[in-house]
C-alpha cells in the first residue's frame, strides 16, 4: 500500500547502473518510476564484469543491493525486454509509448530448470559475448533481476515444440504470451541507454575474427568470472591451454580517424584490472601492456601506481603495429613500435588481448519530435529537442561506474524541475 502522495512520474529508459541509479533516486525523491530495459534483466554491462575497479570488487556488490532496493520500491515499475518507441508532448507533459516483447515465462517461474532440460533449441550466449551457448528457454544471468527464465523467441520453435510447458509442473510458461503497447505519462525522462563494445572486426592488423587467441577486454571480462564460459579459469580459447605470457594491446582502433576517434577513457584502467587477474591466477605469467599513454583520472592514479609494483608487468609505451601466429608454436607476435627506447619491438606471447573501446548503444528507434541530439562521435548531447528529456552515463559519453552514478543523480536533480506535486 502506497502511503505517500506521488510527485510525478520519470521515465528512465536503460536499465544499467546509470539507469538504476536515476531510478532509485528519482523515487526516493518522491516520484513514481518506470524503468524501461530492453533486455530480460537490468543490471546493463557491469552485470557482466567480473570485478569493477578501483575496488575491485565483484559488480553483485554494488548492484545487489541496488536491486534489492528496485525490487522492493513500490513506487519503481520495472519492464523488461521493453524499449520505448515515441515520446510525444512536453516538459512536465510527456505521454510515453512502450513496447514490451513477450518473455513467454511468467512469475509462477521457480528456476526448477526443468524446462532448460527438455528444451531441444540452442542459441548463442549473448550475456558470455558468444562463448558458448544456452537453450532458447534460458536464464540471463545467475544474478538477473528479474531472477526470471526467458524464452529467446528467435530460436524457439513455440507450440511446435511445446516440451517446455510440459515440463513446468507450476504451469509458468505461456507460449501464447504477445507483445504489448503500454502508454505511460511522465513530466520528465532519463535516458540512460548506454554502451557496446566497439567491433574488433573492423580492426585490421589486429588479428580479432583471424585467430582464436586475439580476444577483445570484454571478453576477458567474461573468461575471469567465476559465472563465465570457463568457470573463471582464464585459458586460451584455442586449445583451453593456461596462457604463460599476455599482450594487451590498448587504444586497439581507438583514438584512431580510421576507426574511433575517441578515447573511451576506461581502457587502461581496465587492462590494468585484468592484468591483476591473469597474475593472481598465473604467479609466473608475464604480461605486457602496449599503450599509447596511460589514462587514470584522479584517484585511479593509485590502481595504476600500484600495478607498477609488478615486475611481470611489462608497460611498453607504443602503438601495436599487427599481431601475426607465430610459425609452429602457436603462439602469437606482437609487433609494436618501442616510443621510449626508439626501437620496434616484438613480443611472442598465449594470448592477445584488444582494448576496444566504448561506443554508444543505438537509440535511434526512439522517437522524439527533432529526433535525439547526437555528438560526433554518435553519444548523446545533453541538450535535446525537448527540455524535460536528460541524458544520463555512457549514453552520453565513456565513463566507469562512479561517474554514471554521479551522472544519473544530476539528471534526476534536473528531472525534479518538471515533476510538481
Ligand atoms: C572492458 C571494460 C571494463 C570496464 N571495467 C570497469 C570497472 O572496472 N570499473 C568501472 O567503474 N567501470 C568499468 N567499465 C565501464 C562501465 O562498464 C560503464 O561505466 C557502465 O557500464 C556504464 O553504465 P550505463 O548504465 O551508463 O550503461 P550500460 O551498462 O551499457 O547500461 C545500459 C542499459 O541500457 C539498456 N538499453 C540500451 N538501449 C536501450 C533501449 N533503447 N531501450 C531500453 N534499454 C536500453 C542496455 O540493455 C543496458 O542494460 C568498463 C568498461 C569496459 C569496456
Amino acid at each position: 500500500m502506497i502511503q505517500r502522495k506521488s510527485r510525478g512520474r520519470i521515465v528512465v529508459i536503460g536499465g544499467g547502473m546509470s539507469g538504476i541509479t536515476a531510478a532509485l533516486e528519482a523515487s526516493e525523491a518522491g516520484c513514481e518510476v518506470v524503468l524501461v530495459e530492453k533486455s530480460a534483466s537490468l543490471g546493463g554491462r557491469v552485470a557482466a564484469l567480473n570485478q569493477y575497479f578501483p575496488k575491485l570488487c565483484p559488480p553483485q556488490c554494488g548492484l545487489e543491493i541496488n536491486l534489492r532496493r528496485v525490487r522492493t520500491s513500490p513506487w519503481i515499475r520495472c519492464l523488461t525486454l521493453a524499449e520505448v518507441e515515441r515520446i510525444d508532448g512536453a516538459p512536465g507533459n510527456y505521454r510515453v509509448d512502450i513496447r514490451q516483447a513477450p518473455r513467454y515465462v511468467t512469475e509462477k517461474c521457480t528456476l526448477c530448470g526443468e524446462c532448460v532440460e527438455v528444451c531441444p533449441e540452442e542459441r548463442a550466449d549473448e550475456f558470455n559475448l558468444g562463448m558458448g551457448t544456452t537453450k532458447a528457454v534460458y536464464l540471463p544471468h545467475e544474478a538477473a533481476f528479474p531472477m526470471r527464465f526467458a524464452i529467446d523467441e528467435s530460436v524457439c520453435t513455440g507450440t511446435e515444440c511445446g516440451r517446455c510447458v510440459q515440463a513446468c509442473v507450476y504451469g509458468a510458461i505461456d507460449l501464447e504470451m504477445k507483445p504489448e503497447t503500454i502508454q505511460v505519462e511522465a513530466q520528465a525522462v532519463i535516458v540512460a541507454t548506454g554502451w557496446e563494445p566497439y567491433d574488433a572486426q573492423r580492426i585490421e592488423g589486429l588479428g580479432f575474427g583471424a585467430y582464436p587467441d586475439v580476444i577483445t577486454n570484454v571478453m576477458m571480462e567474461r573468461l575471469a568470472a567465476h559465472s563465465g564460459p570457463t568457470h573463471g579459469r582464464i585459458l586460451r580459447p584455442s586449445d583451453g591451454e593456461p596462457p604463460k605470457s599476455v599482450a594487451f594491446v590498448q587504444c586497439a582502433g581507438s583514438r584512431d580517424q580510421n576507426y574511433l576517434e575517441h578515447c573511451s577513457g576506461v581502457c587502461c584502467l581496465g587492462s590494468l584490472k585484468q592484468a591483476r587477474y591473469i597474475r593472481e591466477q598465473y604467479p609466473e605469467a608475464e604480461v605486457y601492456v602496449f599503450y599509447i599513454d596511460i589514462r587514470a583520472p584522479g584517484r585511479l592514479e593509485d590502481f595504476y601506481q600500484a600495478s607498477q609494483e609488478d615486475e611481470r608487468l611489462h608497460l611498453i609505451k607504443g602503438k601495436v603495429a599487427r599481431v601475426t601466429p607465430e610459425d609452429g608454436t602457436g603462439s602469437l607476435v606482437v609487433e609494436a613500435e618501442d616510443v621510449l627506447s626508439g626501437t620496434s619491438t616484438s613480443r611472442s606471447v598465449d594470448l592477445v588481448v584488444l582494448a576496444t573501446g566504448i561506443v554508444p548503444s543505438d537509440a535511434s528507434e526512439i522517437q522524439v519530435d527533432g529526433g535525439l541530439r547526437t555528438d560526433a562521435h554518435g553519444f548523446l548531447t545533453r541538450e535535446q529537442p525537448s527540455d524535460g528529456l536528460f541524458v544520463a552515463g555512457c549514453a552520453a559519453r565513456p565513463t566507469d561506474v562512479a561517474t554514471c552514478v554521479r551522472d544519473a543523480s544530476g539528471a534526476v536533480m534536473r528531472a525534479l524541475q518538471f515533476c510538481r506535486e
